[in-house]
Formats: structure tokens, sequence, C-alpha cells
């Protein structure tokens, strides 16, 4: 180890995977030596698709390299390897950004029971969002189970907040001293040739600057156009917390443009807290009374779950889209909707099977945002109109790409000529039959 006076706290890097506006870290700088610890945990490398994985191999080595080559990589399960960390530096505390989600907290729980017997303290400072899930309440203290509400509530609080932590990267990146660090066997899958974004700080800061610059202005116009580079496209940085959200918010004026930006940002944040707020619906409708609604999942249903997952259905729209997830590792959020709106209403097939084609696939993939949106477009979750909003892939591929710029950039063999897969009106019909069903209000 790097010799440094004091007793040295371990940063544990979760999904904070950045130097500046990091308050965990900063805290743990402002200590004295700090030893900066990435764990490669099994099990979560096990359920990550190859696109994340491979985001995260270069996102850990660009940190590395902010950190002057002294992050120390570890494998194995964080319930032993953190306190083993711990020992090793004779460190009295291990810092980390709160992680809300249901493993995460099942985890951390775990590793805090783990370090309090060796006389180790586990402190969690700062999360991954503006502000922590389970903190915008109605004011009963209940947790708000609609949008529009949790909005309000989380501009107010935002308002009354600060902005959050420095960005003086420079003194924390000198209080950090090294350890050895395990060789790491990544899968085969996380070297893909898919065409991720830029890793790191750098990276993530410059997409920002052109954002603000060229695209923040109109973003509440092309924000729904698929075709045009109208988005941030900041959400790997903020799934890998390559960035905060603060910062980017600090940055905002109060012009109605910036405001939608704003908004968007608190999606995700609502999101986590209704995961955290009810973690079993990760994967179960958040609605249980469509539990029992018919869903296929037949041979039949597994044909044509293939056909949608490798673009054939012959909807342009969404056969693009299906495209540029594979081949990208992302997809526009409009057809993100019209893609797991043809699935769960055209094809009738469960959500979790589109949503976990995401997860293996997008680079941003995260479980909150990731399996809420997907409930949101089947109608089992959050959303207050939910079922009988099916949208029609024809029209909103009319609507959104007019001159089929969008499904060329990603069709190799457009114009499609062949039939689409389904009769969308007949399945539409099928899919109203089975919510009436249902006899739900
Ligand atoms: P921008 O339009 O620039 O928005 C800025 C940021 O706000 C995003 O980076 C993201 O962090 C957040 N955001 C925007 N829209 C949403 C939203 N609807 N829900 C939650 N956060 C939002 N987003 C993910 O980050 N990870 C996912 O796994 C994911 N899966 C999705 C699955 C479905 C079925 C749907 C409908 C949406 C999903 N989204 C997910 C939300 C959204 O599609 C992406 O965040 C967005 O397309 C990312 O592009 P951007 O960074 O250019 O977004």
């Amino acid at each position: 180890m790097t010799t440094s006076t004091g007793t040295p706290t371990v940063m544990w890097f979760r999904r904070d995977l950045r130097v500046a506006a990091n308050a965990a870290l900063d805290a743990a700088a402002a200590r004295g030596p700090v030893v900066a610890l990435f764990v490669v945990d099994p099990a979560l490398v096990g359920s990550s698709g190859g696109p994340r994985l491979q985001f995260l191999r270069e996102s850990l080595a660009a940190l590395d390299a902010s950190l002057g080559g002294n992050l120390v990589v570890r494998v194995g399960d964080p319930r032993a390897v953190v306190p083993s960390v711990a020992a090793e530096c004779g460190a009295g505390d291990v810092f980390v950004a709160r992680d809300f989600t249901p493993y995460g907290r099942a985890r951390d729980r775990a590793v805090s029971e783990a370090l309090a017997g060796v006389g180790v303290t586990l402190r969690g400072i700062g999360s991954p969002y503006a502000i922590p899930p389970g903190s915008v309440t109605k004011p009963d203290g209940l947790p708000y189970s609609v949008f529009t509400p949790f909005w309000k509530t989380w501009r107010r609080l935002l308002a009354e907040r600060s902005t959050g932590p420095s960005g003086d990267t420079t003194s924390v990146a000198n209080a950090v001293v090294g350890l050895h660090s395990d060789p790491v066997d990544w899968p085969e899958r996380s070297y893909t040739a898919v065409a991720l974004p830029a890793a790191g700080e750098h990276a993530a800061w410059e997409r920002w600057a052109w954002f603000r610059e060229h695209g923040l202005g109109q973003y509440a116009d092309l924000r729904n156009t698929p075709s045009v580079d109208g988005t941030s496209r900041l959400s790997t940085y903020l799934r890998w917390g390559v960035l905060h959200p603060l910062p980017l918010i600090a940055e905002c004026d109060d012009s109605p443009a910036a405001e939608s930006f704003v908004r968007e940002l608190c999606w995700r944040e609502f999101y986590a807290d209704v995961l955290f707020q009810r973690p079993e619906s990760a994967w179960k409708n958040l609605d249980g009374r469509f539990d029992r609604m018919q869903v296929d999942t037949d041979a039949a249903a597994l044909e044509r779950f293939a056909i949608w997952q490798q673009g054939r259905t012959g909807f342009p729209i969404v056969d693009a889209g299906m495209r540029q997830l594979s081949a990208t590792g992302w997809m526009h959020n409009r057809v993100r909707m019209i893609v797991g709106s043809f699935l769960v209403k055209d094809l009738h097939l469960p959500w979790q099977w589109g949503a976990r084609h995401f997860m293996d696939h997008l680079v941003d993939g995260d479980l909150a945002s990731n399996n809420h949106g997907w409930q949101w477009v089947a109608g089992t979750g959050t959303d207050a109109a939910p079922y009988h909003r099916i949208l029609n892939p024809t029209l909103q591929g009319e609507r959104f790409d007019p001159a089929g710029t969008y499904a060329h950039q990603w069709i190799e063999e457009w114009p499609l000529t062949g039939p689409p897969m389904v009769d969308h009106g007949v399945e539409r019909a099928e899919a109203l039959r089975r919510r009436a069903a249902l006899s739900v209000a």
C-alpha cells in the first residue's frame, strides 16, 4: 500500500463511477487517505447484459485513470471482499453513495453487518439521485403513486436545496492511495461490436456541454423525433453515475425547454422512488389486478417474441427501434414506447419478456426506469389512464418518422415490402377484449 498519514477510509464505488461532484468521495477525502474500491460482484455480472458490462469495464478504466491508477478492483461477494479490504488497509469506515435497488439494499445491509463484526462502519452519503428515493412524500408522509404530483413536490424540494457537492476533483484524487487489484475475468459477452458512448467523465461532460449548447433549446420540440440527435443521450452516464443529475440541473435555466428536460430527469427519480417503495414491482405488476390478465406464453408466443427481438415485424418504426437497440445498446424513448406497446398490446406477450430483453441489450439498462417504463407501457404500473392507450405502430411511424428517415437509418432492406406480422386493428380489439374480461374499473 502507498503510504500516506492517517487512518484510511475506504470509498466503495458502485453506481457513482466519477470523481467530480461525488459527495461520498469528497467526505472520505476530507478525512485523510482514501482507498478507492470497486468490487466486481459475480451476482451482478451474471445478470448484466454484454453492452452494460462493456461500458462498466471501460468506465472502470477511465475512473482508474482519474484516480492516478489507484482504483482497487477486487472480485467476489462484497459481503466478504469489503470487510477484507477494510482490514487489509486498517480502515475505520467505508463510505458509499446509498443504493436503493432491491438487490443493493439487501447487499448493503449484509455488508454493514459484516463490517460491524470487525468494528468498521458503513456510511451512506449521497445517492445517484437529486433527491434520494423515499424523501418525496405527500403531506401525510405517504408515497406518491402517480407522476405529476410527485414532480410538483420534487421540483419544490429541489428549489429549496443547495446544488450539492462541489466538483473539486484535484484534492480528492491526491488523497487516494493504492492496494493491489485482482485480475478480472470479464465474460465473453462484455466484448461486443456495439457502438457504445465513450466512457469516462470527460466524455460525459463533453456530451452535456454539446447538448446544453445545441440541443437543450429545442429539446421540447425535438425529443419525439427519433431520426435526429434531439435528446441528451446522457442516460448511460446517469445510469453508471459518471454524471450526477444535480450539477446538470444547476446548469439549466428556467426556460420551458430546460424545464421539460428537468422533468424527464424527474421521471428517473420517480421510478426509483416507486421501486424503493414497492421492491416487488421490479418483476410483478404494480397493479395486482392485472395478474389475471391473459397473456400468451406458448410456443407460438415464443416465435412472435423472436420476430420482435430481431426487428422483423414488418412495421418500420418497430423494426428500426429493435435494430437500433441491437446495434447501439440504446433506443430512442418514443420508439421504446412504440416497441413496448407492440409487444404487449399487439403480440399479447408478458411485459417482463420485453423488459428482460431490454435489460440484456441496453447500455443504460436500469431496473427502475426500465421495468417501470415497461409497466407504464403495459398499463400495469403508475400511469393513470393506462390500458386503453394502444399505440398504432403505423400511425406512430407516420407521425414521428414521416419521411421514413429513422427507419431507413436502421433497416438495411428499406423500404420494407412484405406484409406486417399482424393486423393492428385485429390485435387492438383482442387486447381490449382481454382487458374487458378482467372487469377492472
Ligand atoms: P433525455 O430525453 O435526454 O432525458 C434526460 C434523462 O432523463 C435521461 O438520460 C434519463 O436519465 C431520464 N429520463 C428520460 N425519460 C425517462 C423516462 N421515461 N423514465 C426514466 N428516466 C427518464 N431509461 C433508462 O435510463 N434506463 C432504462 O433501462 C430505460 N428503459 C426504458 C424502457 C421503456 C419501455 C421505456 C418506455 C423507457 C425507458 N427508459 C429508460 C426511459 C427513456 O427511454 C430513456 O431514459 C431515454 O430514452 C434516454 O435517452 P436520453 O438520455 O437521450 O434522454
